[in-house]
């Protein structure tokens, strides 16, 4: 195998959120190929694949991950445009794809300027922020597991609000986003305007990992829910409800992910007190369900 596996990698160091213990293997692949070796290694290893992106959506479990933790870099992190489509390899992160695209002069991923993640979460998430998502621009994405590699379609992923039929194991290699030519100056713009929003009504500078709950069904958000609970600043351990908006968890210091955990826990046993409402988590968390839950 010509990649190279670590032992000892500290996943707080990979989480937004900046919690999460040690994976017990850890490697960097850079093309299809090794990605391909790596999986195999995992197999004959019995050991499950775990991927990470900009961890800006996962709750990595305080007593480490008995994984293969694997981050796509090098050719896996690139992104190109080729006419209307924009190539990008599964660890390429939102940032450098709408940098691609606008320098391309092409339009539609402007929804993910304000989402903190890569190419191969925002397939597995389903991803989406302002009426736009992951099943609107993705054409097709390379999932790479042991079974072996192959393309599948937007709609052979299953995509629906924040949701993919990806199993655990199956990692994006690549993915193939098709956009619509666009006005450089346009793209600029509106991502100005999109990100002016979200720094109005979220906290931005902090230690998240992005919303906690989905929002349920009918009007009211899980945040204005939250918020009703009066959960702003509600604090357990080092993990803190967002003074800024409810449906975030702030590291306010030393959180680990049981703190996070525990506060996820109170959050829906009061909307489900209150409101009779059983929020669903969004944020992925590695680890075994917490007892009761
Ligand atoms: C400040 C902030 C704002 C956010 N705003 C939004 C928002 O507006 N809308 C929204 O939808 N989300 C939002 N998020 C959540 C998060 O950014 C998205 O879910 C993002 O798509 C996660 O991408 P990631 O690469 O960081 O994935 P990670 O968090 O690293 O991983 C998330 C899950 O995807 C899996 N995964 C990651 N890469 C791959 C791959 N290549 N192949 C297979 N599986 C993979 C992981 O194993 C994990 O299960 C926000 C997060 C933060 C911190």
């Amino acid at each position: 195998m010509n990649v190279s596996v670590e032992e000892g990698m500290r996943l707080d160091r990979l989480t937004t959120i900046g919690t999460g213990g040690v994976a017990r293997a850890f490697s960097r692949p850079t093309t299809v190929v090794e990605l391909e070796q790596l999986v195999a290694w995992a197999a004959e290893h019995a050991l499950e694949v775990v991927v990470i992106g900009l961890g800006s959506n996962v709750l990595a479990p305080d007593e480490g991950v008995d994984a293969l933790v694997v981050h796509l870099e090098g050719e896996l992190a690139r992104a190109e445009a080729d006419g209307v489509v924009l190539r990008a390899g599964g660890g390429a992160s939102n940032a450098v794809c709408l940098h691609r695209a606008r320098a391309a002069e092409l339009g539609g991923l402007e929804f993910a300027c304000a989402i903190p993640g890569t190419a191969g979460g925002g397939v597995r998430m389903n991803a989406g922020a302002y009426g736009s998502d992951w099943a609107a621009i993705l054409a097709r994405a390379l999932v790479v597991s042991a079974e072996g590699s192959g393309w599948l379609t937007a709609a052979e992923l299953g995509l629906e609000y924040r949701r993919s039929t990806l199993r655990p194991g199956q990692v994006v290699a690549e993915v193939e986003y098709v956009l619509a030519p666009r006005p450089a100056a346009e793209i600029k713009a509106r991502v100005a305007e999109l990100v002016a929003q979200r720094k109005a009504t979220q906290p931005t500078n902090k230690r998240t990992f992005g919303s906690v709950f989905k929002n349920p069904p009918g009007d009211l958000g899980a945040g204005r829910m939250l918020e009703l609970c009066r959960l702003k600043g509600h604090r357990i351990g080092g993990a803190m409800v967002s003074p800024r908006h409810a449906n975030f968890i702030e590291n306010a210091g030393d959180a680990t992910t049981a703190d996070c955990l525990a506060l996820i826990a109170e959050a829906r046993r009061r909307a489900r007190e209150q409101f009779g409402v059983d929020l669903e988590q969004e944020v992925v968390y590695w680890g075994l369900p917490p007892e009761g839950d």
